[in-house]
């Protein structure tokens, strides 16, 4: 497919050890987990913050969640140096310096704890005062919090990371707005997203509902692809705007939630007395339900890609009919896979597991067969 083969080796290399140290992370954090439930250690900690509060539970909550959060981010915090900043610019894929990095790691710090915390504490809340019926209200939760994050992800998390502005004036413009017009879909503006800061990678994405919906192309996608390359980038997303898929995730995901909750109801009577705790909504049984909960995100995380590559597949054929020439489609590919390190072929077990996007070698056969 005339990916060079230099290319190809150094991608393989480069997934490879990204996929060791996802798997890392991942046993990493049950390992910790376990510890942490079965040495005693929640125990004696939960006690510890209750003597400070004086026993009142919301406060319980909110400092027993802070500190747990804060234990497991930093200690893990030197594998995620490790994948975020040296492995990237190892195989030269960002150019991010150390200050920026830092300075990034601490508005994540501050936005997952911040995000942890809150629904960490309602969920115990639900779980105590709902005891039955719990798992039907955290569903409905889990779901207006997707709305809302949808909604406020394009205006108030991104820019706290990445400059984002409307795409200027010009030819380039008003080619992709037509683009738009054409296709009869009220994506009233397209962004830009200043991400060369950080990566070397290019991307585009739609996100955002209602009113915050929009199409983000990268800076990093300006100086490398034609305005024809660029316009099948938009046609793509605008595939993902006119069949709903951000609807139809959320809807999707909601299902899975709704299941495991489900199932995590199975575990209230059996879970508690096998920890030695009151109920499932004991702040000492914690780690043991953020343990499920990972376990019950990996099993379901092939569910997941396969309905995402489904829709990757759907926002590709809607970008070849919109613009039907498979020659720029396949040259956008190619030069994607160049810039980003993609795996062009990854082994077929890699695909169906990690893989959100079909690989790029199936998405160039596919266009080629049309
Ligand atoms: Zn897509």
């Amino acid at each position: 497919m005339g990916v060079p083969i230099r290319e190809c080796a150094a991608a393989k290399s480069y997934h490879r050890l990204k996929r060791r140290l996802f798997f890392a992370g991942f046993a990493a954090h049950l390992l910790l987990l376990l510890i942490f439930q079965f040495s005693g250690a929640s125990m004696r900690f939960s006690r510890r913050v209750s003597g400070v509060t004086g026993g009142a539970e919301w406060a319980d909550a909110v400092v027993y969640l802070s500190c747990f959060f804060s234990l497991f981010y930093f200690v893990l915090l030197p594998l995620d140096f490790y994948s975020g900043f040296v492995v990237e610019r190892k195989f030269s894929l960002s150019s991010q310096t150390l200050a920026h990095w830092v300075g990034e790691e601490g508005k994540k710090y501050a936005l997952l704890l911040l995000f942890f915390v809150s629904t960490g504490s309602g969920f115990l809340f639900l779980l105590k005062v709902f005891p039955d019926s719990w798992w039907v209200y955290a569903a409905i939760a889990w779901l207006c919090l997707s709305l809302f994050v949808a909604k406020i992800f394009p205006r108030l998390i991104l820019p706290l990371f990445y400059p984002l502005h409307p795409l200027s004036a010009g030819p380039l413009k008003e080619s992709l707005v037509e683009l738009c017009a054409r296709a009869r879909l009220p994506v009233k503006e397209i962004y830009e997203l200043v991400i060369s800061g950080k990566t070397n990678k290019a991307n585009a994405a739609l996100v955002g509902i209602g009113g915050s919906r929009r199409i983000l192309l990268t800076d990093t996608l300006f100086s490398r692809y034609t305005p024809l390359e660029i316009q099948m980038v938009v046609a793509h997303e605008l595939g993902h705007h006119a069949h709903r898929h951000i609807f139809r995730g959320i809807g999707f995901n909601l299902c899975l939630v709704f299941l495991g909750f489900y199932l995590l109801r199975g575990f209230s009577v059996f879970l508690p007395r096998f920890l030695g705790t009151e109920s499932l909504a004991d702040l000492t049984g914690f780690p043991a339900l953020v343990f499920l909960s990972l376990v019950g995100g990996m099993i379901i995380l092939p569910i997941q890609n396969i309905f995402s590559r489904r829709q990757e597949r759907e926002a590709d054929r809607y970008a070849l009919e919109k613009l039907p020439n498979k020659e720029v489609f396949v040259s956008l590919m190619k030069k994607l896979a160049d810039q980003n390190l993609s795996d062009p072929d990854p082994d077929p077990w890699v695909e169906f597991f990690l893989y959100d996007h079909p690989s790029i070698s199936k998405r160039i056969r596919t266009a080629e067969s049309r």
